[in-house]
């Protein structure tokens, strides 16, 4: 929700940019870390979501971990100060670079995915002479009732060892002296909003669990990963997820023997909705079969809507600033500059009647925007600005 003050500093700022409303962003950390905490579950941040050093710091800040998915993130959390100790590293295709700079670093977990990516980790280790965490990331076959673009935990996505492979799995973990097998990871997709999902995930979770324990294999680390989805229809209203009912979820049908731990890897959840877009409108192109309102930004800034046709609220804050509700409404296409057709963040969206110049905030989008951000079309990258200085 954006107030005078706010809309009259946007005024003055070029457009599009970010905008990021930290103090939203620690109350919904805070939110996630107590709810947590109260059930003893480590929770590690995936940093791809969103690795605005602002975020990252007020996230580094909440004790919370971090999750990442390239060297690059790896190096970055570390350098920035995440504890070593509190970072896992997943990935399908991780590079003999990008294992050495984690290996270097002793990270907690490397969530392996493939059956030959356990032998170069374990060449790769015993060549620096290092004992190398390791989680086997498992495709438990899940479907998690999301877009199909965002769903991972099926035979058919790229994603883990398929349970069928894990006998063969633990052969070459028996032969790799140069690494410790501490537990099992999963991820089935994102933007998960029934819980039921995370229901069956926990019962498949158990079921596997009791498969390496019968094959001698001690499991200490249940890395349950991430997923949780946000309310992206109601972004004032559902600000802070309900991070209490999603843990109490796997408190209840998770079975956890003694001394294991239990680890997630939460993206969406922490930061979507702390993100906004704000942008200009540059041209109302009214036709006779619809009406478009062109923005000044587009795919290059928020990509979510083309690639996976997902919804953002959409607002005109300049016409929240006139006193009364002094325009009509009508509907558009609100589509970006760039030379693309599915360049086209809503259609058909009913909105008051816009005029050149006003401002437009598309809301939630502090996660998979800004980092999926691109130079298409030659475009410039544009500024973060936040709710503090
Ligand atoms: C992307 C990702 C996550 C986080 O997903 P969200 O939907 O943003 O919570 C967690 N774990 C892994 C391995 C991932 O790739």
């Amino acid at each position: 929700m954006f107030n005078h003050q706010d809309i009259s500093r946007f005024e003055s700022i070029e457009t599009p940019f970010y905008y990021y409303d930290l103090d939203l962003l620690r109350r919904t950390l805070a939110a996630c870390k107590m709810a947590a905490d109260q059930y003893g579950f480590h929770v590690h941040y995936a940093m791809k979501a969103n690795f605005n050093p602002r975020v990252l710091d007020a996230v580094r800040n909440s004790g919370i971990g971090a999750d990442c998915v390239s060297g690059n993130e790896v190096k970055k959390a570390a350098e920035i100060g995440f504890d070593p100790g509190n970072i896992v590293f997943a990935g399908v295709g991780k590079s003999d670079r990008e294992i050495n700079d984690a290996l270097g670093l002793d990270i907690f977990s490397f969530n392996v995915e493939s059956i030959q990516e356990l032998g170069v980790l374990n060449g790769l280790a015993a060549a620096r002479n290092k004992i190398a965490r390791v989680a086997i990331r498992i495709n438990p076959n899940v479907d998690a009732h999301t877009h199909h673009n965002i769903t991972t935990g099926l035979e058919e996505n790229k994603f883990g060892i398929n349970t069928w492979e894990l006998a063969e799995c633990v052969k070459e973990l028996k032969q790799s002296p140069n690494l410790e097998f501490i537990g099992i990871h999963f991820h089935i997709g994102s933007q998960v909003t029934d819980l039921e999902v995370f229901k069956s995930l926990c019962l498949r979770v158990n079921d596997i669990r009791n498969w390496f324990e019968d094959h001698q294999l001690h499991i200490r680390v249940l890395n349950v990963g991430g997923g949780l989805g946000i309310d992206y229809h109601h972004p004032d209203e559902k600000a802070i997820v309900d991070f209490e009912a999603y843990f109490k979820v796997f408190d209840q049908f998770l079975e956890r023997r003694h001394g294991q731990e239990v680890h997630f890897e939460l993206g969406r959840a922490l930061v979507a909705q702390c993100g906004n877009l704000v942008s200009r409108v540059l041209y109302v192109k009214n036709g006779q079969k619809k009406n478009f309102l062109v923005l000044d930004a587009g795919m290059t800034e928020l990509i979510r809507p083309m690639l996976y046709q997902a919804y953002h609220q959409m607002e005109n804050l300049s016409v929240l600033k006139l006193a009364g509700n002094e325009r009509n409404t009508t509907r558009y296409d609100v589509v970006g500059p760039i030379c693309e057709s599915t360049d086209c963040f809503g259609k058909e969206v009913e909105m008051p009647v816009a005029r050149r110049n006003d401002l437009i905030v598309i809301r939630s989008a502090g996660a998979y925007g800004e980092v999926m951000a691109s130079g298409y079309n030659l475009r410039d990258r544009v500024t973060s600005v936040y709710s503090e200085s």
